[in-house]
């Protein structure tokens, strides 16, 4: 009965049925039912645009996206839109609702948003994000915006599971000065300067061309003014997004990273499996919770009772 009802769910999932949708995204919270989940979409994915957003908090990320989802429906085109949060608790829809100043899209059936924590992985980004964008994708949405909140490690795995990373700033502040520093304009594709309407913006932008021109690849990052909440240089952005995305397609990248990604994610899967094995096997052998002890009380050091525990999984005794 229940496997009839996961069945229905991911079936109407994949038509874009959005209420389904929310149940399959939250059924990946289940182990188990992950996997079936992602073996049965797999066939589908592949056909959407997953776009990143990401930069300090109070650039304008959350307006940006905003006009972004109006001009990507004026097009014809279905969005996802995903909220990858370190510091928020565990996923609630209406955070990000509020967040995104999205409330003008939340009725639209052909806008799916989802916030997701980044659990589990200290500020990383968790496997459940590449599934909950496979499951989006699955579902038919053309676009697939994913906006990493907050600063740490989330900024830079984006990278890892989008296909376009728009790095956003402002002028002032010697934000871009900091960015540079913070190594977060090596991992952008394109830069936005929003609040270009603010004194500064010139330079700003010269700094960040500069930084631009100094990328040693194929593609240099166009440097995109825009003025968020006034709706400017939102039809530019999108050209440069189509851009990059031909870029990919034509060279042949966006073919070796998909193929990467799938990759890095078997090899987080693995890690992940292995890493569930060792905490149950901890948990059940009484040679292993002693070593476990003894690193606890300072009778063993460590790296001896991780060695010890490491060879004693891989080559269990007779009881164990
Ligand atoms: P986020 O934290 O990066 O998502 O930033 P928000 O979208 O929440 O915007 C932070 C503040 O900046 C809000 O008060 C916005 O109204 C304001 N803002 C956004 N874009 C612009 C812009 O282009 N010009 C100006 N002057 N203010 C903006």
């Amino acid at each position: 009965m229940a496997i009839d009802l996961d069945k229905k769910i991911i079936e109407e999932s994949l038509q874009g049925n959005a209420y389904s949708l929310g149940r399959l995204i939250t059924f990946l919270e289940d182990r188990v039912k992950r996997a079936q989940i992602v073996k049965e979409i797999e066939p589908h994915t592949g056909n959407a645009f997953v776009i990143g957003i990401t930069g300090p908090p109070g650039v304008g990320k959350s307006t940006l996206i905003n006009c972004l989802v109006t001009h990507f429906r004026s097009q014809g085109f279905s969005l996802g839109l995903l909220c990858i949060d370190p510091t928020s608790p565990i996923s609630g829809g209406s955070l990000l609702g509020d967040r995104l100043r999205l409330e003008e899209h939340s009725l639209d059936p052909d806008v799916f948003i989802r916030s997701l924590p980044a659990r589990d992985h200290l500020g990383g980004i968790s496997p459940t994000s590449r599934e909950v964008i496979k499951v989006l994708d699955a579902s038919g949405k053309d676009i697939i915006i994913v906006e990493s909140v907050g600063a740490g490690q989330t900024q830079f795995e984006i990278k890892k599971i989008v296909d376009t990373v728009v790095v956003v700033t402002v002028p002032g502040l010697g934000d871009s000065i900091q960015m540079l520093k913070a190594g977060l304009t090596e991992i952008a594709d394109i830069f936005v300067l929003n609040k270009a309407d603010r004194e500064g913006a010139d330079q700003a932008k010269r700094e960040l061309e500069d930084a631009a021109f100094r990328y040693t690849g194929a593609w240099k990052p166009p440097v995109v003014p825009t003025v968020a909440t006034r709706n400017e240089g939102v039809a530019e952005l999108c050209d440069a997004v189509a851009g990059h995305r031909k870029f990919l397609q034509e060279s042949g990248l966006m073919e070796e990273m998909r193929r990467q990604r799938n990759l890095d994610y078997t090899m987080e899967l693995v890690l992940d499996l292995i890493k569930n094995e060792v905490e149950r096997r901890l948990e059940e052998n009484s040679k292993l919770k002693e070593l476990m002890d003894k690193a606890n009380r300072g009778t063993l050091d460590p790296w001896s009772a991780a060695g010890q525990i490491f060879e004693r999984i891989l080559d269990p005794r007779p009881g164990d």
